[in-house]
């Protein structure tokens, strides 16, 4: 028999196969590490869980890490909007490590790698692993070296630990598909965040984005930051496909994220992965084991890659020595069974995140602070400790708690805290008087600033000069690349100037935060064209509306008596305008509000209001039982109709022409839940009453009502009240004359006159709605 060159040969020299590594070398055994790249390397997955400290500690790699002063990571904050929620490891049940470690990983895995390397273990970098085979007493391994040349090394053992090379299971054909869906991630370094201070420094931040997407901060001690975001593919699509600009938009749209790196500067262009989530169908055989990415990995949502790689390139390496050591080893029980206890202890967590059941834990009115330590326990990497409810069945345990929690929320000051704090940002006259001064200005020169911003978007100069980052633009380049003529586009520019959108050094513009935003920020741009394509000439008559309570504007787009009735005639661009500026609005909730309305199991459903049918799509997707039925004026219902046909769900939906203006109007009974979607602020207070009294009486016996509406006091910042507060003019001028974006107080008046009883409610539901679930009372 030809004598093997080594007992084990491990593939890849990242976290799971250094801790293999340095264990095997200290149980005395030959290890060679095969590394197909050169080290330091960039690869992502930047933040530790304490956990790994017991793992880097038991291998004897933690002093040459703590020789580094990486900085100290001592929690996680997940944010949504103004809502927080803070673990500090200090405060987590059980005796773990309080702190471990952000970590550049280039620097991370090189430390590693060079404490394993001086130890005694032989590392070949550059040498990809191109071919294994197995006989029955070794394994063949045909190496790529940096030459181009190959060399066989056999080995009595080999631990795969390639992360997303994936060597054995490509070789092998263990590949599985991952039971989480196909996301990705945008990601880059960057200098200019805006850190606390203090222990806070050191914590991870997780900020919810819209549609499940989220974004992460991780502070490193060279200065630099981590910030990368997590969605699915139609999140990214919304925005630039520049990856430069897509990741500073999502960035600068969630105010968190927004204000910590408003000055913040790309180190790297920013890379993406896509699919990241992958599974296998086995972890060992007679002469192998995997270990780390190149088994399963979930999600990084809880940074538990790195940590779940170190307990897997550990455990292995202790299987295989006592293995070689002769001594007979169930690899299910003592390899196998163990790493998935942690796998899935994570896979409950990361399912309950996207499924909302962690965020309403995290962001519930009431927390008990026993239950988050155990939790925080559970997030420091503790996913073997069976003693913790929260790790032993966190699928249970964490199902229970979120629907405890929100239970919990419907008590009153669940939303009266956010009402009552959001209110506050009205009570105080904050501005000095120059900055008053110069705010009137503004305002008196408005459709001036407001006309200059459109055009200056509209006709590619924003973008143009954009393009020309700090190098700037002089006005004669300008000229020649765009279509306006030299004397209209230099009072414009000028006027841009003093609006803030450019800055002018040595004659030449460059963009400034402001006009970036009025480019690319999504909400400034659906605003704007509604304004300036339905209610800017309209807006001229506004007093003769305020008057008369009729929307005297309507007519500068058509003779109707309300804005609906016209909807369907209005110009395309129009049309279009008002549709992005509704659809931004709802389309940000529909996915949160799914699965409040459908925790009933509805079977049945009528969605008031339907508009183009986007809800009504969603909830025929999401439940394949449901049975819809779509009520809105009978012209209105050519939008849904045409929807439900382009999808195919015809069969699953009804349609019921109705004016609801027309009290003798019913609607058809006998619903389990009853949809409306920014529906209600279409309507007077009287009418609204009179609505929700034929909703009440159209419920099932124990039929819900679900509303979704945007209280401009309820919102999560000044500005989002005030895009809420202006937008009730449109309804003044141009839709009815007659209704607004209310108070939330308004509305649960109407409720409480019209018989309901309010069950439950959440705000900032998607951002900035509020969901109230109600029954007959
Ligand atoms: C977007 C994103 C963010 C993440 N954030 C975090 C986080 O914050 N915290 C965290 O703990 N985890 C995070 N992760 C997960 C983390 O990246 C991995 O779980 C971790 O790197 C796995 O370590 P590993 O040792 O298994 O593999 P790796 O670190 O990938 O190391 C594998 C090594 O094998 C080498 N190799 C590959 N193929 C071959 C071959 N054919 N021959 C020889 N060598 C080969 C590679 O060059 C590499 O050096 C994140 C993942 C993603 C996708």
């Amino acid at each position: 028999m030809k004598p093997t060159e080594t007992d084990v040969l491990i593939i890849g020299a990242g976290p799971a196969g250094a801790v293999a590594a340095a264990s095997l070398h200290r149980d005395g055994y030959r290890t060679i590490v095969v590394e197909k790249q050169h080290f330091p390397r960039f690869v992502i997955g930047e933040s530790l869980l304490p956990r790994t400290m017991d793992l880097l500690k038991e291998v004897g790699l933690l002093d040459a890490v703590e020789a580094k002063n990486f900085i100290h990571k001592t929690g996680a904050v997940f944010r949504r909007g103004k809502e927080i929620c803070d673990f500090d490891f200090a405060n987590q049940a059980g005796d773990g490590w309080k702190y471990t470690y952000h970590v550049p990983r280039a620097e991370f895995d090189k430390t590693l790698a060079d404490t394993v390397e001086a130890l005694g273990v032989e590392i070949l970098y550059c040498h990809g692993v191109s071919e294994v085979n197995f006989t029955d007493e070794h394994a063949e391994v045909a190496l790529d070296q940096p030459d181009g040349s190959k060399r066989n090394i056999s080995a009595k053992f080999v631990l795969d630990c390639s992360g997303y090379g994936r060597v054995l299971p490509r070789l092998l054909d263990l590949e599985a598909p991952s039971s989480y869906p196909v996301r990705e991630s945008l990601f880059t370094h960057v200098t200019g965040d805006k850190r606390p201070t203090g222990r806070d420094e050191g914590k991870i931040w997780i900020c919810m984005q819209k549609d499940g997407a989220w974004i992460w901060i991780i502070p490193f001690s060279n200065g630099k930051t981590s910030v990368g975001v997590v969605g699915m593919p139609e999140f990214f699509a919304k925005y630039p496909s520049d990856p430069e600009a897509q990741l500073r938009e999502i960035l600068m749209s969630e105010p968190n994220t927004a204000e910590r790196l408003a000055d913040m500067q790309t180190v790297f262009l920013p890379q993406r992965i896509k699919g990241f989530a992958c599974s296998v169908k086995k972890l060992f055989g007679p002469q192998f084991a995997l270990a780390g990415n190149a088994t399963e990995f979930l999600d990084p949502v809880f940074s538990s890659g790195v940590t779940l790689a170190m307990e897997s390139g550990l455990r292995a390496a202790q299987v295989t020595a006592r293995q070689l050591r002769g001594e007979v080893v169930n690899w299910q029980a003592d390899y196998g069974d163990y790493v998935m206890q942690g796998v899935n202890t994570f896979r409950a967590y990361v399912t309950a995140w996207y499924d909302d059941k962690f965020p309403t834990i995290l962001f519930a009115a009431q927390r008990n602070p026993g239950v988050m330590s155990q939790i925080c326990s559970g997030l420091a990497g503790y996913v073997w400790n069976k003693a913790n409810p929260y790790v032993a069945q966190a699928d249970r345990a964490l199902r229970a708690l979120a629907t405890i929690s929100t239970t919990a929320s419907r008590a009153p000051q669940a939303t009266a805290s956010v009402a009552s704090e959001t209110e506050n940002f009205f009570a105080t006259d904050e501005q000095s008087a120059f900055d008053a001064k110069c705010e009137a200005q503004r305002i008196a020169f408005a459709p001036v600033v407001f006309q200059t911003c459109r055009i200056l978007r509209d006709s590619g100069v924003l973008e143009l000069v954009q393009k020309s980052s700090e190098h700037g633009l002089a006005l004669a380049e300008i000229v020649t690349a765009c279509t306006l003529p030299r004397y209209g586009l230099k009072v414009l520019m000028e006027s841009g100037l003093g609006i803030g959108l450019f800055c002018l050094n040595r004659d030449r513009f460059t963009l400034t935060k402001l006009g970036y935003f009025m480019l690319r920020d999504p909400m400034t741009r659906v605003n704007m064209d509604v304004i300036h394509d339905i209610c800017y000439r309209g807006l001229f008559d506004l007093d003769k509306s305020l008057t008369t309570g009729k929307p005297v504007g309507l007519k500068t787009l058509g003779d109707w008596p309300t804005f609906y009735e016209g909807l369907s005639a209005l110009p395309p661009h129009a049309q279009q305008s008002w549709f992005a500026f509704d659809h931004y609005y709802s389309d940000q909730a529909f996915p949160a509000a799914l699965p409040l309305v459908f925790a009933d199991k509805p079977k049945t459903l009528m969605d008031v209001g339907g508009n183009t049918g986007r809800w009504a799509l969603q909830c025929l997707k999401h439940d394949a039982d449901v049975r819809i039925t779509i009520a809105d004026l009978p012209r209105q219902l050519d939008f849904s109709r045409a929807t439900m046909k382009q999808n195919g769900y015809e069969s699953r939906v009804d349609f019921c022409g109705v004016d609801m203006l027309d009290e003798k109007q019913p609607l058809p009974a006998g619903h389990d839940a009853i949809w409306m979607s920014q529906f209600l602020d279409c309507f007077s207070e009287a009418q609204i009453v009179s609505i929700l009294r034929r909703a009440s009486v159209a419920l099932g016996e124990n039929g819900r009502l679900h509303i979704m509406e945007l209280f401009w006091d309820r919102q999560p910042n000044k500005t989002a009240a005030f895009c809420l507060q202006q937008t009730s003019l449109y309804f003044t001028a141009i839709a009815n004359g007659n209704s607004q974006m209310y108070h939330s107080k308004d509305l649960l008046r109407c409720l409480a006159e019209a018989g309901l009883e309010v069950l439950e409610q959440r705000d900032q539901v998607g951002q900035f709605h509020t969901w109230l679930k109600c029954k007959r009372a």
